[in-house]
């Protein structure tokens, strides 16, 4: 328990060990051995009803509907699921408030303690929702807020199970914060995406999520970063965030469910603007993806684009469409290679501290945007002008996302 709640490991009941119990938590049993977890069930169609059975006598039913209603909605915004509320037979997801024995095996305990509990999905009992009401329920500070608990309840109706990441609303100890301010961390967000995906069969479907949500909490570097047509790619493990330049919305995918056959982890990326094509780069092989669609005969090796075989991976490419060129970065090096006549310029690598001035070593990113390199390092990305071969601005790396 101590390991699973992130608390130093004594197997003793010390202070913190002794305060964590006592905080007030959510009835599902922790999973104590992750790698043992089973199989996590999960509702087959994307399409869920649910129903307020009963209400609590703490509060007004019209916001206790609101406070649900924006509860499901919290995992419909980042999933493909869609929720409907009905008010009369069976629905997928039973709501109810009900004190001590109510009839499932697991009592409630009065006050603090246990707040509530869910069951996975599936039929009958499966997916419900069960809420102690011996809490003093609200919309704010005051007793035990319904919306955060809603959130954490639905997210076991939908088949997660704990997260020992305190940040995740799957943390199974309550703590009070400000519901306005309250977003998925990204430790919830893989976790339900894991389960559901995001995509649906037509590609990246606009399920716009705020951008502080997911791509703020992370305030890491990206692994690779590209235009895609009018859109811009940001890659980093199994995920890719996209998003319009001008627009605050950005959708976060898996890669394997927009490309099943290109790998996790890409480290490098480059789009020859205009013809469709984006080049993916991880280990010494590479991908192309032609018109949204991966393109057979690949990957192939780099050592096919002129690199001597000492390159084993790269770690950022770019192109330049005024020279139609595509910029390769490597540690301290960089090449050029010619897109037109398919071969790499003659007196490469150079050093990238000569031509990119106050760009240092190593690169984890770069794209390019009206007339601009944006380089990622870490947390930090450089605005470089193209024409002046100047660093012209210091950015966050999340600043595409208005972090
Ligand atoms: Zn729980
Ligand atoms: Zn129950």
């Amino acid at each position: 328990m101590q390991q699973f709640l992130g608390l130093e490991v004594t197997g003793k009941l010390d202070t913190p060990t002794l305060e964590m119990m006592h905080t007030p938590r959510c009835g599902v049993p922790d999973v104590h051995h992750l790698r043992a977890v089973p199989r996590r069930s999960i509702w087959k169609r994307h399409n869920l009803t649910y129903r307020i059975n009963n209400y609590t006598p703490d509060m007004k039913r019209a916001d206790v509907d609101y406070i649900i209603q924006k509860a499901f909605q919290v995992w419909s915004d980042v999933t493909p699921l869609k929720f409907r509320k009905v008010n009369v037979g069976e629905a997928d997801i039973m709501i109810r408030f009900a004190y001590g024995d109510h009839g499932d095996y697991s009592s409630f305990d009065g006050r603090d303690g246990i707040l509530a509990h869910a069951f996975e999905p599936g039929p009958g009992i499966g997916g419900d929702a069960h809420f102690d009401e011996a809490e003093t329920w609200s919309k704010s500070s005051q007793g035990k807020n319904l919306f955060l608990v809603a959130v954490h309840e639905l997210g076991h109706s939908l088949g997660l199970g704990h997260s020992s990441n305190r940040k995740a609303i799957m943390f199974p100890n309550y703590g009070y914060i400000d519901p306005k301010k309250f977003h998925l961390s990204t430790d919830d967000i893989r976790g339900i995406q894991s389960l559901y995906g995001v995509l649906n069969k037509q590609g990246p479907v606009a399920k716009p999520h705020k951008p502080e949500s997911a791509v703020c909490d992370l305030g890491l570097s990206f692994d690779a970063v590209t235009t895609v047509e009018d859109k811009i790619f940001f890659f980093k493990d199994k995920y890719f965030w996209w998003k319009l330049p001008e627009s605050s919305t950005t959708t976060v995918s898996l890669i394997s469910s927009l490309w099943p056959t290109i790998p996790s982890g890409i480290e490098a990326a480059y789009e020859v603007e205009g013809r469709n094509q984006l080049f993916l780069f991880k280990g010494d092989r590479y991908w192309l993806i032609s018109n949204s669609a991966p393109q057979p005969s690949y990957p192939r090796s780099i050592s096919s684009l002129g690199f001597p075989k000492s390159v084993k991976n790269i770690d950022a490419a770019v192109f330049n469409p005024s020279l139609y060129k595509a910029y390769f970065f490597v540690d301290k090096q960089y090449w050029r290679y010619d897109v037109r006549r398919q071969t790499m310029d003659p007196a490469y690598p150079k050093l990238i501290s000569t031509y990119f001035l106050g760009i240092r070593p190593k690169i984890d990113a770069v794209f390019y945007f009206k007339r601009h390199y944006y380089f990622f390092q870490g947390s930090t990305q450089f605005e470089y002008d193209v024409l002046s071969h100047r660093v012209t601005k210091t950015l966050k790396s999340t600043s595409w996302f208005g972090c």
